[in-house]
């Protein structure tokens, strides 16, 4: 049974994907860009929670040079769904994965002279020759071969005639805060690779280095491509960063009213018993909780109702959480309300979530929950295909 293509009715909570505000996102972030640097769009993790699918066929269109993914599963999954633009695999590959990756035409990072080995031989088995990116830790201890270590993997690589140098690249530990030394630390390093490789007359058409942060407060570290995950979404990597004008946020998350109940003085609501009535109450029930991904808080938090700002009362359940509407009498059962983003002149952001959980906006984008189906607006799309 095809659900979506049933026109199953969408639960009464959901994530709301904007793909209108994508596609300008895209293109304030192409218009920033010189012209002569490649973005590269980053949709690991279904695109930060976005729906991966629709992400990168609308960045390709929208001129990104290719894809970045990081397990294989994601990758292999854009091509069956017919995105025939280059995938850059970010992450590690294991053996038994370089076949795959050769037969589906995706472009591996390597960093260690096993890999580099196999994947050749995959390819020569196979009369292809593979574009490789090799990837270098500048200082973030990670992944990548040390930048003073790195020139026999080159020469190795350029030895293979299997296999294309086609990038160089590198990652900053932090490319988005005021102070940019160990960045710029990074960056030096980066350099001195790159040196070698030019005196040795190798030369690599897509060196690239910045992520988010690094587009845009790194200019000089650009090079051929910049890699971009978060600010597409809508979402600036920190509050210190160079920010782009009209740039908004992607994602919604928002539930449909599904119970009201009126309190008396000195009822509680909830597991727990979480929450007194100080007085008589009106409170409504929206059923999404931390099942969905929504912080495990109890009376903090607010929803947007009617454009007013509803407070959480108790504590947030699997499956509902509720909110104090008595100072919204206009609301009424199935009105819409908004857990993350805007309604009327108000907006709960991606940071106020963050706040929540006591995390980051990656982490509260990337861990909606499934069960949340995605709901594609302003787009050609009905729904983002969540479950391929
Ligand atoms: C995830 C990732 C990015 C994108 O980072 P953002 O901060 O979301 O722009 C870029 N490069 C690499 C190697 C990554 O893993």
């Amino acid at each position: 049974m095809n659900l979506i293509a049933a026109n199953f009715p969408l639960r009464p909570a959901w994530t709301e994907i904007d793909l209108g505000k994508l596609r300008r996102n895209l293109q304030l972030i192409r218009a920033d860009l010189p012209r002569a640097v490649k973005f590269l769009a980053v949709v690991k993790d279904e695109a930060y929670g976005h729906g991966a699918f629709d992400v990168a066929r609308i960045a390709i269109e929208e001129g990104a040079w290719g894809c970045g993914l990081s397990t294989l599963e994601e990758a292999l999954t854009l091509r069956e769904a017919g995105i025939t633009a280059p995938l850059l695999l970010l992450g590690e590959r294991q053996e038994a994965e370089l076949p795959w990756c050769v037969e589906h035409d995706l472009t591996v990072c390597v960093n260690e002279p096993h890999t580099i080995r196999k994947l050749a031989r995959v390819a020569a088995a196979r009369n292809k020759r593979v574009p490789v990116h090799l990837k270098i830790h500048t200082g973030m201890s990670r992944y990548g071969v040390r930048w003073d270590e790195a020139l026999p993997l080159v020469a190795q690589i350029v030895a293979e005639n299997a296999l294309q140098l086609e990038g160089v690249m590198t990652h900053f530990s932090q490319s988005d805060e005021v102070d940019k030394s160990f960045a710029n630390l990074q960056l030096a390093r980066f350099h001195e690779v790159l040196t070698a490789l030019a005196a040795r007359k190798i030369s690599v058409p897509l060196r690239h280095a910045c992520n988010s942060g690094g587009f845009l407060d790194l200019p000089h570290a650009h090079f051929d491509m910049v890699r971009t995950g978060i600010l597409m979404f809508g979402i600036f990597p920190s509050t210190v960063c160079r920010q782009i004008p009209g740039i908004e946020p992607v994602m919604s998350v928002k539930a449909k009213i599904a119970s009201l109940q009126k309190l008396k003085p000195g009822e509680v609501v909830g597991y727990g018993m979480r929450y007194t009535a100080p007085s008589e109450r009106r409170i409504a029930v929206l059923p999404i909780g931390y099942g969905d991904g929504f912080p495990r808080v109890r009376n903090t938090g607010c929803a947007l109702i009617h454009g007013k700002r509803a407070p959480l009362i108790g504590g947030i359940a699997m499956d509902a959480l509720m909110v104090d509407v008595t100072a919204i009498p206009e609301a009424q059962l199935w009105d819409e309300a908004v857990l993350m983003g805007r309604q009327g002149n108000d907006e709960i952001t991606v940071h106020d979530i963050a706040k929540l959980k006591n995390s980051v906006s990656y982490d509260v984008l990337t861990n909606w929950r499934l069960r949340l189906r995605r709901k594609a607006v302003n787009g050609d799309t009905r729904f983002i295909r969540a479950l391929i």
